[in-house]
């Protein structure tokens, strides 16, 4: 799935070019049945939406036909306006001729009522309104559609011939207007805070993805991935894994959730460039990060905590004082000023770290419910 932004809106992928050529092709076939043999039909396009749907139709058509297009307008913006305006009208003699119309889409129903009236005094053979795309929910007038390529949704679309004021018509895939919003929280603090105790219960209680990148680069270790062994030989000292690779690995993880409510960065960003890197990508998306919850614990403490951990954690920067020091130190040089990235941008919400594993789940949940 990938998202467009056009003007001042965010789409996402709703319907392949594929996907649109088969419903093309269907309505194609469908209409060529109920023709009499030999019937040459008349096509007329409704500009400007349709000039994608009529070329791929008429390729699809198989049998003599001519083909000419009318020119309304109706939309501003993403609202249907209720005045429909003829801009280019039909110069064919339309005798007792079978004339098709091809819409790109129909919802309201108020440019059908405009084109009934155009051709209400032409002395038609008949007239059939073919659609590549209907929307049931919201069309309002008692007119017959003879052909409905596929319903769909209430939902503002573009592509293939469609706009929003003017742009993606040249899509290829029709795109679906975007209006859910992710809750993408960063679960902050020091190593050994408890974060990823803490996310595990997070994530449930708000349906939310958990994204651990210190898991991830485990599970590469682990399965001798080209990334695990690149990652382990920073991670076994407690460095850092550089930013390209980490950031990249990260819009991976991101783009695997498709369907995700908002996710729970846990261990991600850990430098300046990685917190720029995370807002460009969901800004993308139009997403953004609602807050940076950051789990405050003493450094003694912590240390303590990571020694006990690694009896049992079988990992190898959890079992070496001097390794979880040069982490501490890692932590303090390029990851604490993320504090301040996300004060800046009034994004930060400390808390308290140490107490049971309820107490400071409660804490933390105090804080999610507010963004
Ligand atoms: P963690 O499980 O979050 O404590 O991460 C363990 C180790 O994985 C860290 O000490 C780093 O070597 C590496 N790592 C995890 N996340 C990142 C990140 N965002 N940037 C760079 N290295 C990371």
């Amino acid at each position: 799935m990938s998202t467009i932004k056009l003007h001042d809106k965010y789409f996402k992928t709703y319907l392949s070019k594929d996907k649109i050529a088969k419903v093309v092709a269907y309505l194609a076939k469908e209409i060529a049945l109920d023709l009499e043999k030999g019937e040459i039909p008349i096509f007329v396009g409704i500009l400007n939406g349709s000039f994608m749907f009529a070329a791929d139709f008429i390729r699809e058509y198989e049998g003599d036909c001519e083909v000419s297009f009318v020119k309304l307008a109706s939309y501003q913006g993403t609202k249907s306006q209720g005045k429909v305006k003829q801009l280019v009208g039909i110069n064919e003699d339309l005798k007792g001729r079978t004339v098709i119309i091809l819409e790109d889409i129909i919802d309201t129903g108020n440019t059908l009522v405009e084109i009934y009236d155009i051709f209400r005094d032409k002395q038609l053979k008949q007239l059939k309104i073919a659609t590549l795309f209907f929307k049931p929910d919201v069309f309002r007038k008692g007119l017959p559609i003879d052909y409905i390529g596929m319903s769909i949704p209430d939902k503002f679309v573009v592509g293939y011939g469609l706009d929003y004021d003017g742009l993606g018509r040249n899509l290829a895939d029709i795109y679906q207007l975007t209006t859910h919003k992710m809750t993408n929280i960063v679960l902050f603090g020091p190593p050994g805070a408890g974060k990823g105790t803490q996310a595990t219960l997070l994530k449930d209680k708000y349906n939310l993805v958990h994204i651990s990148t210190g898991d991830v680069f485990r599970f590469n270790i682990k399965n001798n991935t080209e990334l695990g062994i690149l990652a382990k030989s920073f991670m076994d000292k407690g460095d850092l894994v550089p930013d390209e690779v980490t950031i990249e690995m990260l819009k991976a993880e991101v783009d695997k959730n498709t369907e995700a409510k908002g996710f729970i960065f846990d261990g991600f960003p850990r430098t300046e460039l990685q917190a720029k890197a995370l807002d460009a990508f969901l800004a993308e998306k139009g997403e953004k990060i609602n807050g940076m919850v950051a789990l405050e614990v003493n450094e003694d403490l912590l240390v303590k905590r990571l020694l006990k951990r690694g009896e049992t954690s079988g990992r190898p920067d959890d079992q070496d004082e001097t390794k979880i020091r040069n982490r501490f130190n890692e932590y303090e040089t390029k990851t604490a000023i993320l504090k301040d990235y996300y004060e800046a941008q009034k994004k930060y919400f400390g808390v308290n770290g140490v107490g049971t594993i309820e107490e400071v789940n409660q804490r933390l949940s105090d804080v999610f419910d507010t963004l």
